[in-house]
């Protein structure tokens, strides 16, 4: 059985945002706050993060994660990155360094935000022991294998995932502001598909709410998921509205196949 675990569902500035008093931002209900958008793939032998953010370590103490065996990075951007120096915790223990996988530009972008992750000779209790890996073919780990394919979003390379295990096929794309027919290749046959949804007004960098509900629904998988979605988008609101198999993701939610 593998679990999927949304660590975070929240655009770049999280939900609530700094300075907003919409009514979604001031909602205590659980299912309008949102992190910083990430997945925790696990199962017998194997717990994989996708993206680390800057609330990683509040998704890990709060999703009680105790070891990582690898990181995927879908892009440079903070809102998925700016967790690495809290990966110290969880390469102390280990005798290789955590792979972290992702794009060329994202990694040569990680080596100036986090030098000393790329030159220390003594990774340390200071210093998360990590391997910067390309990420340019499949990556399998025990029975989970992890393929991304470009998706654009502003004009950073960006990456999709797709996700294969035993019980299904899982589909996740954090940020993008379109897919073309080659990334819809890659997302064909799947179980699960999570997708990105800004708000309700056109961005350059990513979809709007209804742009994503529309290509989730010719993406068809049998749950679809949105996520990376900020305070305009308001649970209670929307939920109600969408047929079953679509679902607006809150931070917390855990799904099993
Ligand atoms: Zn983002
Ligand atoms: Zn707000
Ligand atoms: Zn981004």
């Amino acid at each position: 059985m593998t679990r999927l675990l949304f660590l975070g569902t929240g655009w770049s500035h999280g939900v609530p945002m700094l300075g907003c008093d919409c009514p979604v931002c001031r909602d205590a209900d659980p299912r309008n706050q949102r992190l910083r958008a990430s997945i925790l793939l696990s199962d017998d032998t194997h717990s994989i993060l996708i993206d680390v953010g800057p609330d990683f370590r509040q998704q890990a103490l709060r999703a009680k994660i105790r070891e990582l065996d690898a990181v995927f990075v879908t892009h440079q951007h903070s809102d998925h990155t700016m967790g690495l120096d809290d990966l110290r915790c969880f390469t102390w223990a280990r005798e290789s360094p955590l792979p972290v996988w992702a794009d060329s530009d994202t990694r040569e972008r990680l080596c100036v935000v986090y030098p000393y992750v790329c030159t220390s000779r003594s990774p340390g209790q200071a210093v998360p022991l990590v391997e910067f890996k390309s990420w340019t073919q499949p990556v399998s780990l025990g029975n989970m294998r992890f393929s991304s394919f470009p998706v654009p979003h502003g004009d950073l390379p960006c990456y999709g995932v797709r996700i294969d295990t035993p019980g299904g096929r899982i589909g996740y794309v954090p940020d993008c502001s379109d897919l073309s027919p080659q990334a819809l290749n890659h997302l064909e046959g799947l179980d699960i598909m999570i997708l990105n949804a800004l708000r309700d007004t056109p961005h350059p960098a990513h979809l709007t709410f209804d742009r994503s509900r529309e290509y989730l629904e010719a993406i068809g998988a049998k749950r679809s998921f949105f996520t990376h979605m900020g305070c305009a988008l308001d649970y209670h609101h929307l939920q109600p509205t969408l047929p079953e198999g679509l679902e607006l993701a809150w931070d917390g939610l855990e799904v099993e196949l």
